[in-house]
């Protein structure tokens, strides 16, 4: 017998590192499965259609919300994020656990759903205001109005640190990479997410029986 996969939901304000932990969790794991999410924001310099995001446009992303193919989405930063629901059905099935870089309402819809009692959410908070804005512009990817506007909203992401099942303060990427490969591994050693313990230990008592 085969556990169900979990869904683990990674939630931080933009530039708390979130985006190099889950690379670091993929690299640790390979059989993690990241769950790429549509967007109607514009790619950034790097970016592949299908790797860190399904591009679309606004009446595609419409479209997919309206066909019910969409496990969550939100507004965030003025465009439309979602997480396509297939994916993560598919990986659940095959005892495969999921990884989501989604913003707080994305992980509250997701635990509010039926799929709610596979879900391990972790927030990662940054060490210091001051650190967070520097990783923002060292991150050289936006403009300075869209780093203001990422502070903006961070305030609002932090608020809801306490509606998640774990939080960690990432003022050491090493740290924060083995904190969270702690959690993941202790949610995985949970009785009831072993399916296999029952024949395991009727096995054993057969072998008491035996002497
Ligand atoms: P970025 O534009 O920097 O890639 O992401 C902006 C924010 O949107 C991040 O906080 C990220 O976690 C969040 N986000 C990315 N994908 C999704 C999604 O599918 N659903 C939700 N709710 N948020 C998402």
């Amino acid at each position: 017998m085969q556990r169900r996969g979990l869904l683990i939901i990674l939630s931080s304000p933009s530039g708390a590192g979130k985006s190099t932990l889950s690379r670091r969790l993929m690299q640790w794991d390979e059989t993690l499965k990241f769950s790429v999410s549509a967007t109607t924001r514009a790619p950034r310099p790097g970016e592949t259609d299908g790797v860190e995001y399904y591009f679309k446009s606004k009446p595609e992303f419409e479209a997919m919300v309206a066909a019910g193919e969409m496990l969550e989405h939100a507004e965030v930063f003025g465009n439309y994020y979602g997480t396509p629901k297939g994916p993560v059905e598919a990986a659940m099935s095959e005892g495969r656990d999921t990884l989501f870089d989604i913003d707080w309402q994305g992980g509250q819809q997701i635990r509010n759903s039926s799929l709610g009692k596979d879900v391990v959410s972790i927030f990662i908070l940054p060490p210091s205001i001051a650190a967070l804005e520097s990783r923002l512009h060292t991150r050289a990817q936006d403009s300075d109005e869209v780093i203001a506007g990422r502070m903006a909203k961070s305030q609002a992401e932090i608020s809801h640190w306490a509606e998640y099942d774990y939080v960690l303060v990432n003022d050491d990427l090493d740290k924060a990479e083995a904190e969270l490969k702690t959690i993941l591994m202790a949610e995985r050693m949970r009785r009831d997410r072993q399916p296999g313990l029952t024949d395991f230990v009727r096995g054993l008592n057969k072998e008491f029986d035996a002497r």
